[in-house]
């Protein structure tokens, strides 16, 4: 299990992710995390388009 830092309010998520590219969704603050690497652990907020 790994734990992902929400890069815009901080809220520790937990995670397994299987394969990079994956899309988690803070809890928290309802924010998209795109998984870019596992080993080692990569991670950016997923930009929304408007
Ligand atoms: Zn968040």
């Amino acid at each position: 299990m790994l734990t992902i830092t929400c890069p815009d309010c901080q809220h520790k998520i937990e995670h397994e992710p299987n394969e990079a590219g994956e899309v988690v969704e803070c809890e928290n603050c309802g924010c998209e995390i795109l998984i870019t690497s596992l080993d080692p652990l990569k991670f950016e907020p997923v930009e929304e388009e408007k």
